[in-house]
């Protein structure tokens, strides 16, 4: 959605904007639309609502619900809608996930130029809805009730969408930093995760990357070449201690601009309005060491959006979750027994009819063909779980 950004901080017109509309001192978050209508400090879900961005579903059951809007999500919608099934996608942000929010993809087959995380993801979502998907965002998925035939998942505000299968397609997200101020300053210098457009804008600039797997190493090797100083924050003693490749290790020790800080960790975060400082904290003495940043990159791992259904569904001890074959040969993980004759499908968790797909399942690649490739193979598994359905009492629990 096209809009333009008012901050009240350094723009005499936002001033002038706020006295108009006698907005208090503190001023809440305001939203004006062209029609007049203004909203005060909204939730996600109202902007959304006010919108038109969010619709609520329109059918008591549906072949496949889809959690996730993120390219595993849109991928299976796209792919179930195209082969006929009534698809609905619930999702509690904005389309494409985490591609969504990336400045540039430049892997994505078919565009040479590379193209934003925005563009992609409108332009999925304008094709799973063309082809009749319907968009429920705005809403979390809390849980899920199974019941063969009928699977419930239940939303925030505690209605529930029913599908005859169900997607999970939730994906995951970078491990939070829990240092003071680090909340505060997210997007204003604080930042998870980093992609190569990201090092570009860090010319001339002293950045910070915590984290110590070779994520966090790429990142690091990424910023020095444009940033002035590129301090390296690591958990454990020595970088021969930490997850990262010997390559990766031997690159950012010996890099000019690089600084690696070894038994360190991010203690608290500074900054009015931006990032201004990064006080890294000394595991062994406690000592504190304030260090000037005007970004701070945290790659300290990702954990996966499978809370809501860590109970019902086998996940590994990190929470992703297993589906088919990785599956059977973890059965100490399975909450219950597999309870059919047949083995489960591919992309199918360990309960019949609910599926898995992108970054969420367990032993996946995480990018974004990847993610989109798992949701047109779950569908595939979908279309002929639907096909099995047809022989069962639809009743029954499962
Ligand atoms: C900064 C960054 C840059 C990247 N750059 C690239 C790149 O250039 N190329 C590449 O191939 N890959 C890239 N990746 C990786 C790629 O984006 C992911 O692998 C991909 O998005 C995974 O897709 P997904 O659909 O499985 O999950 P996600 O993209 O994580 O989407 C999951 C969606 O589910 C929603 N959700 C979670 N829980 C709930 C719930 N309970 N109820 C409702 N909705 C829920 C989330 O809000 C999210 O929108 C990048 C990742 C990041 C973080």
């Amino acid at each position: 959605m096209p809009f333009a950004w008012y901050d009240l901080s350094d723009d005499p017109e936002a001033h002038a904007l706020a006295r108009d509309l006698n907005l208090p001192n503190p001023a809440p978050t305001t939203v004006l639309f062209d029609d007049g209508r203004a909203l005060y400090d909204p939730t996600i879900a109202e902007l959304a609502s006010a919108l038109g961005l969010t619709q609520e579903a329109s059918r008591d059951r549906y072949d496949l619900v889809v959690v996730g809007g993120g390219p595993a999500g849109l991928g299976a919608a796209v792919n179930g809608a195209a082969e006929g099934m009534s698809v609905v996608v619930v999702e509690d942000d904005c389309p494409g996930g985490q591609a969504g929010v990336t400045t540039r993809v430049d892997n994505y087959l078919g565009f040479p130029a590379g193209l934003s995380g925005a563009d992609f993801a409108h332009r999925a979502l304008a094709q799973a809805k063309r082809l009749g998907v319907e968009w429920c965002s705005a809403k979390v998925a809390t849980t899920l009730l199974p019941r063969l035939g009928a699977h419930r998942v239940v939303l925030d505000g505690g209605q529930a969408v029913v599908g005859r299968a169900v997607l999970i397609a939730t994906g995951m997200t970078w491990r939070r930093l829990d240092a003071p101020g680090a909340a505060e300053l997210v997007n204003a210098g604080v930042y998870y995760g980093a992609s190569a457009a990201d090092a570009k804008e860090a010319a001339g600039e002293d950045v910070v990357v915590a984290g110590s797997g070779d994520a966090a190493a790429v990142a690091v090797l990424r910023f020095a070449e444009h940033a002035r100083s590129v301090t390296m924050v690591v958990a454990e003693p020595s970088l021969s201690t930490a997850a990262l490749s010997d390559r990766f290790a031997q690159a950012v020790a010996k890099h000019p601009r690089v600084t690696v800080r070894c038994g360190s960790q991010v203690g608290e975060v500074r900054g009015y309005g931006r990032l201004e400082k990064v006080v890294l904290l000394d595991a062994a003495t406690g000592g504190t060491d304030p260090v000037p940043a005007s970004a701070l990159y945290v790659l300290i791992g990702m954990v996966p959006f499978s809370d809501w259904v860590r109970d019902i569904v086998a996940c590994d001890e990190f929470g992703f979750v297993l589906t088919d074959g990785e599956m059977i040969l973890r059965p100490e993980l399975m909450p219950a027994a597999w309870p059919l004759d047949r083995p489960p499908l591919l992309t199918e968790t360990s309960v019949p009819g609910v599926f898995a797909a992108g970054d969420v399942r367990a032993g996946t690649v995480k990018r974004i063909s990847s993610a989109i490739g798992q949701g047109a193979v779950a569908v595939a598994a979908v279309s002929h779980y639907l096909d099995t359905l047809a022989d069962v009492d639809e009743d029954s629990e499962s």
